[in-house]
């Protein structure tokens, strides 16, 4: 008997993600019989709206390739893994009604209807999920103005740059060679080259106690402190940028982050 496909649900017009390694885009466009297209490499982006919406299943198989970056899949006769390696952006209201935390409306239920809502997601879901951001709404007055936004080509020479000059890091160091990423360091390359200074380390420490990170989330918090330093090309990282990276960490409704 074949094992039935996972299936993981996205927006219609969006994308197929690795289907031959059993993880299947499911959009209403393919009206429940997904098509089989390619591997995720070539998909290297996963947008997801209205996340609580999918079902249990279709997130929680998004949980292996997003830690490991690559998905491994049982049959019959074989064991095979497959590359995974792509960037999820998803998107969710932060309750049912909507207006937890909107200091313009009150959330009626305020903080159970959140924390129902979100419970659809599950922990370890939201754990692997480096960069958490509210987006308040737009205040009536600001619907017309224009919006003030730094140009995309200037983001990404920054963006360039930070990559560039990790890519330059690894290249030089002895275990680092394949690396080219920061989100590809791992166990004692990632100590090392996250390493943060005297005030950093004492922040981090508060914080895995107060905001009981997991490891995983130990883990994440550098690896994104290092990034958030390779922007400021600052060779250390430093207290901000741990205080940067705690920031983005997902705080649970009716809790004060630290
Ligand atoms: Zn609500």
């Amino acid at each position: 008997m074949n094992a039935p496909p996972i299936a993981v649900h996205f927006v219609p017009h969006f994308w197929e993600i690795m289907p031959e390694s059993g993880v299947i885009a499911e959009s209403p466009r393919h009206q429940g019989r997904p098509e089989i297209s390619r591997y995720v490499p070539e998909y290297p982006w996963c947008v997801c709206y209205l996340m609580p919406e999918f079902s249990r299943q279709a997130l929680e198989a998004l949980r292996q390739p997003l830690e490991a970056g690559q998905v491994s899949i049982a049959r019959a006769n074989a064991h095979v893994t497959y590359p995974a390696r792509f960037q999820l952006v998803a998107a969710m209201n932060p309750c049912r009604c909507g207006y937890f935390g909107d200091p313009a409306q009150d959330c009626g239920r305020a903080p159970k209807c959140a924390v129902d809502y979100q419970a659809k997601i599950s922990g370890p879901l939201f754990d692997r999920i480096d960069l958490h951001v509210d987006v308040p709404a737009v205040a009536p007055d600001d619907l017309g103005r224009k919006a003030q936004a730094e140009k995309s080509e200037i983001v990404r020479g920054r963006v360039d740059r930070a990559r560039a000059l990790a890519a330059e890091r690894y290249e030089k160091m002895a275990g680092g060679a394949e690396l080219r990423l920061n989100a590809e360091a791992d166990g004692e390359l990632l100590e090392e080259v996250a390493a943060p200074d005297e005030a950093g380390r004492a922040l981090l420490k508060e914080a895995v106690e107060k905001m009981r990170l997991t490891a995983r989330g130990y883990h994440r918090v550098l690896r994104v402190a290092r990034t958030l330093a390779d922007l400021e090309a600052s060779e250390r990282v430093l207290r901000h940028h741990i205080a940067e990276a705690l920031s983005y960490r997902r705080v649970v409704p009716g809790r004060s982050p630290l």
